[in-house]
């Protein structure tokens, strides 16, 4: 069983995917995750992504698509994968349909200001790159090293609005393109809350896959 996760920053994928892991055994897979590997490791496809990383530029389509069909055909993943991250276009979407059969697609839909609240909280530790909830630590310190807290870049109000655009518009032909075997969930509540549907829909088909 294959799975792909959409929703904005801070609707909870990559606690999504966590618990599909441990509940059904498959792999979470991000494309950025595997090239990073893939350059610590000097591996063929990391170093070649490189060049195009190091001028600022998007990585190939094609590229990227090598890098993802070496992973899914890794024996870990027989039991399927959870791809977050990707795809992002309408593009991408139908290149990847010619290397894997994806059954479903999990949509996290959360109000802008909900996404923008959440981020907003979060703060990372510039020493140990731990990240933290602004409202679950201590005088904004890490717990661990003591170093004040910081809020990326990324993380910040300017920054995630135009994130939030952009999702926008790049993710609505996705959500189309696969309106077939769409799961729609709400984002909102703990993420217990957020997980509860997916684990029952999914438990659901049972031993289909
Ligand atoms: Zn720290």
């Amino acid at each position: 069983m294959n799975i792909i996760l959409l929703g904005p920053q801070g609707s909870g994928k990559g606690t999504i995917a966590r618990s599909l892991a441990k509940d059904f055994g498959l792999i979470p897979i991000s494309t950025g995750d595997l090239f990073r590997e893939s350059i610590a490791k000097k591996g063929k496809l990391g170093l070649e992504a490189q060049k195009y990383m190091n001028k600022g530029v998007l990585v190939p389509l094609d590229l990227t698509i090598k890098i993802l069909t070496s992973r899914i055909n890794q024996p870990d993943c027989q039991k399927g994968v959870i791809l977050d991250g990707f795809p992002r276009s309408l593009d991408q979407a139908k290149a990847l349909e010619k290397i894997i059969k994806i059954d479903y697609c999990i949509n996290i839909d959360l109000p802008h200001e909900e996404c923008i609240r959440r981020v907003l909280e979060r703060r990372i530790c510039p020493k140990c790159h731990q990240g933290y909830n602004i409202n679950w630590v201590k005088d904004n310190t890490c717990p661990k090293c003591g170093s004040k807290l910081v809020q990326r870049d990324d993380d910040k109000l300017e920054a995630v609005k135009i994130r939030l655009e952009v999702y926008e518009k790049t993710t609505a032909p996705l959500i189309n393109f696969y309106s077939d075997r769409l799961l729609k969930i709400s984002g909102l509540g703990s993420p217990e809350d957020v997980y509860k549907p997916v684990k029952a829909f999914l438990s659901k088909l049972g031993g289909k896959n």
